[in-house]
């Protein structure tokens, strides 16, 4: 009997993905649910071709639409707890991709998860539901992936973690014109093909320090732990330190079908040829470089973020979404994502730390978002 997946964001570069994925494992896996956000068209041909149970769309009305399709955003958990499902693939960008993960952990699902905003702003609360509801996360990101699979279980020996970075399109410009760049500069990334958040994120190098945060919580590692280093070719996708000095990295061509694939059939690995076989004289010269945190003001806000913790990563992760937003909508300039969640993580120094309660994370998100908004335009 094949097992029960939802794609939520099927019409996204990770939901894509994972149908080209699951394309090839057809015997292993079936598709039971589908969610898009807007793309009606695109997500009318997946459906057509994968035959689901559920299909939702999220902005195409309000109301049902016929036995199995949903609109609105109710989709999403309704999608992530279908009874038949029992890997639900999170492809969602966003803090819109919260509630379903929170939904498929207490529902006992497997998240094989790409939504790390998810996890950054509430990373406790996350962790609370796979308890409470016997679920699990399984990382898609490829750098956590990269550190699941060298750590093979033996978490208790860790030392260390160190994720790679490509550095993104503005490695090796001056500040200034960095600070100047356009959309479509920014949206030229050297080694990923991605949707465009995440690909300004890589430009900033918010995205690093979001995967940061991640691996803090799905590893329980300190952040002092977690280290990050500049690898143009993103070749080697993670390193892990034993405590005995030695380290594993993880490596291949850059490509987001193995990670997904391992999500889905973690612990196991099952034959695929999907993937291009990695050939080390192709792959040439590695080279590895420092973070310089004068040329990632944003990189280096986030980690001062997650430092303070309690609600300051969901502060952080909000500004950031509004910004790089404002950004690509070509409201404010590059230079001004990391002025903007400066002066929004800045706003709320003073608080705690504590674990936060899910009103608190959302009042926390909200108010962010508010306090970003009102930076753009002084
Ligand atoms: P994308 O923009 O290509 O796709 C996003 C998907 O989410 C789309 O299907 C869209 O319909 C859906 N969506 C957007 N807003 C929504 C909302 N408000 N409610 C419900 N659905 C909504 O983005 P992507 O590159 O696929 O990234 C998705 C997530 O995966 C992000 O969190 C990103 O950081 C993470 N990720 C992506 C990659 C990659 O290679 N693309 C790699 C690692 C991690
Ligand atoms: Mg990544």
């Amino acid at each position: 009997m094949s097992i029960g997946v939802a794609v939520l964001g099927s019409t996204g570069s990770i939901g894509r993905s994972t149908l080209q994925v699951l394309a090839r494992q057809r015997e292993r896996f079936r598709v039971v649910a589908l969610t898009g956000h807007s793309n009606k068209a695109l997500l009318a041909q997946q459906a057509s071709e994968w035959k689901p149970a559920f299909v939702g769309l999220v902005n195409g009305g309000s109301g049902e639409q016929g036995a199995g399709s949903r609109n609105g955003s109710s989709c999403l958990v309704e999608a992530a707890t279908h009874p038949d499902v029992k890997i639900v693939v999170n492809g969602i960008v966003g803090a819109a991709g919260l509630e379903a993960t929170l939904a498929a952990l207490r529902a006992g699902k497997r998240v094989a998860l790409a939504n790390k905003e998810t996890l950054v702003m509430a990373g406790e609360l996350v962790a609370q539901a796979a308890r409470a509801g016997g679920g699990e996360i399984v990382p898609v990101d490829s750098e956590h992936s990269a550190v699941l699979q060298c750590l093979a279980g033996r978490r208790t020996e860790l030392a260390r973690l160190i994720l790679t970075a490509s550095g993104g399109p503005f490695r090796t410009w001056g500040p200034e014109r960095v600070s100047r760049a356009t959309v479509a500069e920014a949206l030229k990334h050297p080694t990923w093909t991605m949707g465009k958040k995440i690909t300004v994120d890589s430009a900033t190098l918010v995205n690093k320090a979001l995967e940061v945060i991640e691996a803090h919580f799905l590893f329980d590692v300190e952040y002092a732990r977690v280290e990050v280093v500049i690898h143009p070719q993103s070749v080697i996708h993670g390193f892990v330190e034993f405590v005995d000095g030695s380290v594993l990295a993880q490596v291949g061509f850059p490509t987001m079908e193995l990670p997904i694939l391992y999500a889905l059939t973690y612990p196991e690995r099952v034959p695929d040829q999907g993937v291009r076989r990695f050939d080390p004289v192709a792959a040439g010269t590695l080279t590895f470089e420092a973070v310089q945190p004068d040329r990632f003001p944003a990189y280096v806000t986030g980690r001062d973020a997650a430092r303070v913790g309690g609600t300051a990563p969901a502060r952080f992760n909000a500004a950031n979404e509004v910004a790089v937003q404002l950004f690509l909508d070509e409201r404010i300039t590059f230079g001004r994502i990391a002025e903007i969640i400066e002066r929004v993580v800045g706003a709320g120094s003073r608080e705690s730390g504590a674990v936060a309660s899910l009103e608190e994370v959302l009042a926390a998100d909200t108010e962010a978002r508010r306090l970003a908004r009102e930076a753009a335009c002084s």
